[in-house]
């Protein structure tokens, strides 16, 4: 019997067991695939040290600024060389394995190949998690169970928390790494807003690999084919001046959901199971950036379970402290904000977007809240948004 079972171990549930185990309970840690890389962009501020100071010590694409341009290429560039600590681009397969490694030399017991798809009942109570694995089925069980496993878990919509995910709730995503010598900057991520809801990106991996992808949002996803997406994206005449020699080669691909409206508030926590990460809608709304706020969310549940496992009472009294975290608390509010600015932004074909980065090239207070809207999770003052309304 665990303490706490985890099903997933990506960078939620790695960062959920890592701070369990060190406080010496008994977690296991179930993955369906380490060898899997999770399509991702990859692209990590500089928060996430606060959480992985380890990284530091790895050499990495250090990112110092960001270009962004609108649906009609305008652009809009902003460097944070001088400001703050650079960000990180990472190679999810690599990253994702770095962070498992920390968990289990923390304590955290890996459980690789294991395919969770159900729960193990006793009395009506979930007690474990029932998995699939190239020897038959197994059953892990835990005082706690934590579902971590993304947004293509089996027993999220299992758990009476939430439901399946609905298509026009989500983002859909196709990016891949490439290969190849590049006219790209290669101390800045790239963001391109599309005539659809959704935008592509380009950001450097090294000196002669980078992430290229793109995604369409919520409603667009019914109106648009991801894959001609995609397509559009990478040969759009505006990119070729990075690739001026077409001389990049792909060496690996993948398409990926991603939540798109924000944290499911009401649905975080119930009886022993407390659900975290994607799986849970800890994605900005605006940027499609997680990484580092599903490891908020896996810290926020796994100190929760650590205070009811020493108190012994993990009733739903003691669990909702998970969502009254004060940075879970933060990253709900800052989301919702997100949402009702990604509805702005995008009415009338996003004419309120394209207006923004025009406003943006010649007004520097308006480029400052855009950067910090984006990057930095602040809400548009109301100056701001009556000059977007004004311009119509
Ligand atoms: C295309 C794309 C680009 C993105 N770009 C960025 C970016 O640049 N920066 C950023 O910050 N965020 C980005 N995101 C978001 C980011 O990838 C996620 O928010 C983050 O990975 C979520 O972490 P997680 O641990 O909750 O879930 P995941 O990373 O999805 O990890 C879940 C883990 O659970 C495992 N698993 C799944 N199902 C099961 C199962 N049934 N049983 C056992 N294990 C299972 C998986 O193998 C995986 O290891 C992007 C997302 C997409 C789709």
């Amino acid at each position: 019997m665990y303490d706490v079972v985890i099903s997933g171990a990506g960078p939620a549930g790695s960062k959920c067991a890592e701070v369990l185990a060190k406080s010496g309970f008994k977690v296991a840690l179930i993955e369906r695939n380490t060898g899997w890389r999770k399509p991702c962009g990859g692209a990590v501020s500089s928060r996430i040290f606060k959480y992985y100071p380890q990284l530091r010590k790895l050499d990495l694409m250090p990112i110092t600024g960001i270009t962004i341009y609108s649906g009609d290429y305008h652009k809009l560039e902003y460097s944070w060389k001088d400001i703050t600590e650079p960000s990180l681009t990472v190679d999810r397969l690599e990253f994702d394995n770095f962070i498992r490694n920390i968990a289990i030399d923390a304590g955290a017991e890996l459980f690789d190949k294991n395919l969770s798809f159900d729960f193990v009942f006793k009395n009506n109570q979930k007690i474990g998690i029932k998995t699939k694995t190239p020897n038959g089925t197994k059953e892990y069980l835990g005082k706690i169970i934590v579902i971590a496993d993304g947004m293509s878990s089996k027993i999220a919509p299992l758990s009476g928390l939430r439901n399946k995910w609905k298509i026009d709730e989500i983002g859909l995503c196709k990016c891949a790494i490439m290969e190849g010598k590049n006219l790209l900057d290669k101390s800045a991520i790239s963001l391109f807003f599309r005539r659809y809801k959704g935008y592509g990106w380009i950001f450097p991996l090294d000196e002669t690999h980078f992430n290229i992808g793109c995604g369409t949002w919520l409603e667009a996803n019914i109106d648009n084919n991801l894959n001609q997406a995609y397509n559009e994206f990478i040969h759009d005449p505006n990119l070729k001046k990075f690739f001026p020699n077409k001389n990049y080669k792909e060496i690996w691909r993948g398409s990926y959901p991603i939540p798109a409206l924000g944290v499911k508030e009401k649905s975080l926590f119930k009886d022993n199971i407390m659900i975290i990460g994607d799986a849970a809608g800890f994605v900005s709304p605006i940027s499609g950036e997680g990484i580092h706020t599903c490891i908020v969310s896996g810290k926020a549940a796994g100190d929760t379970a650590i205070r009811a496992l020493e108190n012994d009472n993990i009733s739903n009294q003691t669990l909702r402290s998970y969502k009254s975290y004060p940075n879970v608390k933060k990253i709900i509010r800052n989301f919702k904000m997100k949402v009702s600015i990604v509805d702005f932004f995008y009415e009338n074909n996003g004419v309120n977007l394209n207006n923004m980065f025009h406003l943006a090239e010649t007004d520097d207070h308006i480029r400052d809240e855009v950067v910090n809207m984006f990057l930095f999770n602040q809400a548009p003052t109301r100056d701001f948004l009556s000059k977007l309304k004004s311009m119509k």
